[in-house]
């Protein structure tokens, strides 16, 4: 992939004669060549994936999947929560940059600032297209595969209706981005996420704590084992960015903005993307803050502001 991130992994699974893909790489030729050899190299014929399961619509999971689709005939499967995205961020991109625009200036981005980073995203476009799933996913189904079944374990944070596939006949849990062995994957309060995706973030961690898994696939990075240990990892990263903004807060009411500057001072300068990410990630841990009691939100027509309770 051209991004920091410069891969995804994807696996493939056997069933019978046929054949499961959990996510697909950008609509990009790198990615279609990278997948294509691969599975020349298996000597698996690209008609006899029969089904496509998708963690989350991201561009790097999602962006081959019509393509795909549309290649081998293959059942498409997705939970629901994600097709309600897929039109206005990737067919509609213009009327979700006004939303964004608002919502910049609504968290103290200043207007100089807010023109770049309000489109920052608009070029992942170019790497996914938008496609009518075969099937939705709401959590909870078993599908079967190789005489066993994969449970899908709907894990909202990242993404509203991010999945995980587990499979417990052979203790593997395909984690998409909801749990990745290096980096802790990013958690954003935006238009388009779930209303407090911090907190939806932590219960989801719960729910794969308690599954069996001896190995966890990820969708960036190598696979790894002792899933419960990189839970509490992740779960203390981000109570101690909670306890940096209660600190950040302390003295004055601040904006999104304002605190995300504080808080990732080195990233903020790094590119608007990056800055994005971080205002996003800041309002997420203020969200959750907000909500325990632990932050005071304060809402006019122009602003949203932050002061330690
Ligand atoms: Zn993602
Ligand atoms: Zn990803």
């Amino acid at each position: 992939m051209p991004f920091e991130l410069k891969h995804v992994n994807v696996f493939l699974l056997r069933d019978g004669e046929d054949f499961t893909l959990i996510d697909t790489g950008l609509q990009m030729d790198e990615s279609r060549q990278a997948l294509n050899q691969k599975l020349a190299a298996l000597k698996v014929p690209i008609e006899r994936i029969n089904r496509i399961l998708i963690t989350h619509i991201h561009p790097d999971h999602f962006g081959l999947a019509g393509e795909l689709r549309d290649r081998s005939g293959a059942e498409l499967v997705i939970h629901r929560l994600e097709v309600a995205l897929m039109e206005p961020r990737y067919a509609r991109a213009e009327d979700l940059v006004n939303d964004v625009a608002k919502w910049l200036s609504m968290n103290g981005v200043p207007a100089a600032e807010a023109e770049f980073v309000k489109s920052a995203s608009m070029a992942a476009r170019e790497f996914v297209s938008v496609v009518e799933p075969d099937t939705l996913l709401e959590g909870a189904e078993r599908l079967p595969v190789d005489g066993s079944e994969i449970e899908v374990i709907w894990t909202p944070g990242h993404s509203p209706g991010h999945c995980c596939f587990y499979w417990p006949a052979r203790r593997m849990l395909f984690s998409g981005d909801h749990l990745l062995p290096k980096i802790s994957p990013n958690i954003g309060l935006h238009p388009q996420s779930g209303a407090d995706p911090l907190d939806d973030y932590i219960l989801s961690l719960e729910r794969v704590r308690r599954l069996e898994v001896e190995t966890v696939l990820p969708a960036h990075g190598d696979p790894f084992h002792e899933h419960r240990d990189r839970i509490a990892e992740i779960i203390q990263h981000h109570d101690a960015r909670k306890a940096a903004l209660v600190r950040l807060a302390r003295d004055d009411a601040k904006s999104g903005w304002q605190l995300a500057s504080e808080l990732f001072a080195g990233i903020m300068q790094r590119n608007v993307f990056q800055q994005r990410l971080a205002l996003q990630e800041t309002l997420a841990h203020c969200q959750s803050l907000a909500v325990e009691g632990r932050l005071r939100k304060q809402v006019s027509r122009e602003l949203v502001t932050w002061r330690t309770a």
